[in-house]
């Protein structure tokens, strides 16, 4: 039998507030172990937290970018349980009243993930294991969390890829968190299980913890899906229970079962006050949210007709994306600005976090003169090119690059020569022309652009080769 794979997934996002959620200490990643503490975020007795109201704003918008209703009442919990990252023994989270619900993600097939809740907390320390001791580092004790939970309406390991995919773009569009996984602001619980197909019942789940790499996800879904079909298929049931995955073997052990699940006794945080958001102040977030990226990518593809694989390319970077749109301004043709963005920007920028910095000496006002130029058929589109890569490594500007000579085109007495040429060498199309097919026109204008390397004017060409064939 076919097994239908079942997955929801609980994402801690951390965000990019300066300062800790109850505390004024710092949050940058990668400071000296336990430089970034106070008696607050390392949990002594008799300190009070303090809500960062920065992190309210930040959950909210991103909450709002995925879709969600915001709760105009919302509170804190305590979350309790032992370990030794936590010092106080309780995480400050959010219980039974979360300050986002009801959201979805829509995945490019056109189905939608619907995301049951978005609550904020504190993240716990970080244990650092070194020659056989352990040690812990406090700095990310209190950084401020926010945890994306899904209903379990993911299909495929695909889907769980595009999913996470898609929310991480959309949270560092909104500046919301910068979601990089290698660094732990992005961090996954995979929650899966299988049913037969065309089953409507929930199979029994299993919970892979903490996992911050997407092709690892790919892999654990997948090898989770094959190890719950197998017992199935055996007869046997499987057993509800929390996994951590072995990322040099490909496989899923157990950390510990439902019997040994902790009860968190939650209970209201008593040394903070209620959250209460105006309707104003929502709307005000929605209104301040910059342009998503699916709205991007539709405008692209559909309106500026940039093939979506480029399109695909240039939304996948918000500042590549601002730049493009700060580019074509004026620019009929768009492809021309994506072309020398994907071709020779991106080339120069080799990782991942370059792309997303997009630092460039080029100012979007210069290319969307070079674009123009091409544009227009001032300039052709090899001279265009080296231009630009030229500016791109001394960082001059387009005039100093590209020669007045080249720029001011082609004369009318030399223009007027050339079409005269081309009329002569062409009698066949002319023809064609006198007996009403206007395409041959356009066949001659094309010559002329290619005798004079696409420095002529279109309508100049046109009005000549029109003159001198009625003139003949
Ligand atoms: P908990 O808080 O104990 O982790 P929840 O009921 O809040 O449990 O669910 C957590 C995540 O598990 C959600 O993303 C949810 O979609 C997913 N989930 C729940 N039941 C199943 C199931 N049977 N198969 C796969 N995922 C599931
Ligand atoms: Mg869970
Ligand atoms: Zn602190």
């Amino acid at each position: 039998m076919k097994y239908e794979l079942v997955c929801g997934l609980e994402t801690h996002v951390e965000l990019s507030s300066k300062s800790k959620i109850f505390c004024s200490c710092r949050t940058d990643f990668g400071a000296e172990p336990n430089t970034h503490c106070c008696p607050v975020c390392i949990g002594l007795p008799g300190t009070l937290p303090t809500l960062n109201a920065e992190v309210v704003n930040l959950a909210i918008k991103a909450g709002l970018a995925v879709n969600c209703e915001i709760n105009t009442v919302s509170k804190m919990d305590r979350k309790n349980y032992v370990y030794p990252d936590l010092p106080k023994a309780y995480q400050i989270s959010q219980y039974d009243l979360p300050l986002c619900k009801n959201g979805y993600i829509e995945l490019g097939s056109g189905r939608k993930i619907r995301i049951e809740r978005i609550h904020i907390e504190e993240d716990a320390g970080k244990l650092v294991h070194k020659g056989g001791d352990i040690y812990i580092d406090y700095n990310r004790g209190g950084v401020p969390l926010i945890e994306i939970v899904t209903a379990p309406d993911i299909r495929s390991s695909n889907e769980a890829k595009e999913y996470l995919e898609k929310l991480q773009l959309i949270m560092r569009y909104i500046g919301v968190s910068d979601c990089k996984m290698q660094e732990g602001s992005m961090r996954c619980d995979v929650n899966v299980s299988v049913r037969p197909e065309n089953s409507n019942v929930l199979g029994t789940r299993t919970e892979i913890k903490n996992m911050n790499s997407l092709s690892f996800i790919v892999k654990a879904i997948e090898f989770e899906q094959k190890r719950q079909s197998q017992i199935i298929e055996k007869g046997q049931n499987v057993v509800q229970e929390t996994l951590r995955y072995n990322e040099e073997l490909n496989f899923t052990e157990s950390m510990r079962s439902k019997e040994d699940a902790q009860d968190y006794r939650y209970f209201r945080e008593p040394d903070l006050v209620t959250i209460s958001t105006s309707r104003e102040k929502i709307e005000a977030i929605k209104s301040s949210l910059p342009r998503l990226p699916d709205v991007r990518l539709k405008f692209y593809v559909e309106t500026l007709k940039i093939p979506e694989k480029d399109a695909k390319l240039i939304v996948k970077y918000k500042n590549a994306a601002d730049f493009f749109e700060d580019s074509i301004k004026g620019v009929k043709n768009a492809k021309i600005v994506s072309n020398f963005i994907i071709g020779q920007m991106f080339s120069k920028l080799e990782t991942e976090d370059d792309k997303e910095r997009f630092n460039t000496s080029l100012t979007s006002e210069s290319m969307n003169e070079l674009s123009k130029l091409v544009d227009s058929g001032k300039i052709n589109m090899n001279l265009a090119k080296s231009a630009l890569n030229k500016m791109l490594e001394t960082g001059e500007g387009i005039h100093e690059v590209i020669s007045k000579k080249d720029l001011q085109g082609i004369n009318d007495e030399d223009l007027k020569k050339v079409c005269e040429k081309i009329v002569d060498e062409n009698l066949e199309v002319v023809n064609d022309y006198r007996n009403g097919k206007n395409k041959a026109l356009q066949a001659l204008i094309g010559k002329v652009m290619r005798e004079t390397r696409g420095k002529a004017n279109p309508q100049q060409t046109e009005k000549n080769l029109v003159n001198i064939i009625s003139d003949n």
